[in-house]
């Protein structure tokens, strides 16, 4: 059965409900976001485990209730004692526009190296089939911390386990655009399966369209590579085939908060079943589709089981 392995920092969310100002609590993370789907769609055709560090507090302590609800093994995340979990407020204007605050430079899941390297338990990670992680994901890491990170994801992949990559780039969190370039380099290299979107690569590399980061990312000898372009579509480039993959766009789009959160997780649980690249795209288009249709990042289960057939592992 697959495993999969999260890398990635979950954090708390406020958003702006209603016009008296009020928020409403809820728990998110573009890898985590991506992992509460993959359980969602594989059920128990896959164990799903998140990898992280959150604090010792009572919300630290919610999260992990949401995971037992979703089916997300919790075994791997490490509870600091001197931090917490980071946080975000989603403030929405009279308009409708939505502006992020974050309150994430302390948080707990940037000391995930240290905790892996002084782990007395140490944690078996040998069952693990499927390693995800995202550019968010190293970006809150500290610098000295990247190049052990690196060996840790080396490690697992000469020991067979899969590696994908989605860059999801955000310029606020890197030092620099180069700092970017260059971490993204070393996870591309160290990547079987990479996931990004047209506007990462257009933000950092100054690529124009889809075609121009396949070739890119061609050139690094990848070979399954998925580039979204919200409603524009999708090009596969897989073993260097290429194919563009249309999207029925939504006619009500609600929220777009974690589509590519959502596709991800749609796409690599349709691959995990023994879909073809072409099939788990269009599923993933559906999944991705389902999300945002609904307010906030992990949509109610409810909503989602209705509209997406899950899949088994076979
Ligand atoms: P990201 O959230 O990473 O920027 P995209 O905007 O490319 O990612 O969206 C990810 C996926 O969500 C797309 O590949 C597509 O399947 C789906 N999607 C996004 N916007 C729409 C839309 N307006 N209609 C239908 N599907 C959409």
């Amino acid at each position: 059965m697959p495993h999969l392995l999260m890398i990635g920092e979950c954090m708390i969310e406020l958003s702006q409900n209603n016009e008296l100002g009020e928020y409403k609590q809820s728990f998110a993370g573009d890898v985590f976001n991506t992992g509460v789907y993959i359980k969602r769609c594989l059920k128990e055709s896959a164990q799903v485990s998140f990898l992280s560090v959150i604090g010792q507090d009572k919300m630290s302590t919610q999260l992990l209730n949401l995971m037992a609800s979703e089916k997300i093994d919790s075994h791997y995340l490490y509870r600091c004692k001197s931090n917490k979990m980071g946080l975000y407020i989603i403030n929405i204007d009279q308009y409708g526009e939505r502006t992020f605050d974050y309150w994430r430079e302390n948080s707990a899941a940037r000391q995930l190296v240290k905790f892996i390297k002084q782990d007395t338990d140490k944690m078996d990670f040998s069952f693990v089939t499927t390693i995800f992680f995202s550019g968010i994901s190293i970006a809150i890491l500290p610098t000295e911390d990247l190049e052990d990170f690196w060996k840790f994801i080396e490690c697992r992949r000469s020991s067979g386990c899969q590696i994908v990559f989605d860059p999801n780039y955000r310029p606020a969190l890197w030092s620099s655009p180069q700092q970017a370039k260059e971490a993204f380099e070393i996870a591309y290299s160290l990547s079987d399966v990479v996931l990004p979107g047209v506007d990462d690569h257009k933000n950092l590399y100054n690529h124009q369209s889809a075609a121009e980061i396949a070739s890119h990312l061609e050139a690094k000898g990848i070979n399954e590579i998925i580039i979204k372009n919200g409603e524009l579509g999708v090009l596969i480039s897989d073993k260097g085939q290429r194919t563009q993959i249309d999207i029925t766009p939504v006619k009500k789009v609600v929220d777009t908060t974690s589509a590519g959160d959502a596709f991800n997780g749609g796409y690599l649980s349709a691959r995990q079943s023994g879909k073809s690249v072409r099939d788990a795209v269009i599923y993933a288009a559906s999944v991705a589709g389902c999300v945002i249709q609904h307010k906030g990042a992990i949509v109610p289960k409810t909503s989602f089981s209705a509209a997406i057939t899950p899949l088994v592992w076979v």
